[in-house]
């Protein structure tokens, strides 16, 4: 089993929660979620300042 996006293999056993995706990423990519936009309100919400690590993470994400 693939990744229908990546095309990298893929664990379809329980222990994967995103399957049939590699990973959550692969997962909200396809649901559209980053396309919308809604990934990134969900963190842009959230004050920077008080929040470092999270905007540092998102950083490297996108
Ligand atoms: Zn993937």
């Amino acid at each position: 089993m693939r990744c229908p996006l990546c095309k990298k293999p893929t664990d379809i056993s329980k222990n994967n929660r995103f399957r049939p995706f590699c990973s959550e990423r692969c997962r909200l990519v396809d649901l559209g979620t980053w396309a919308s936009g809604d990934y990134r309100v969900a963190g842009g919400k959230v004050d920077d300042k008080e929040h470092p690590d999270d905007r540092r993470k998102s950083k490297f994400l996108h």
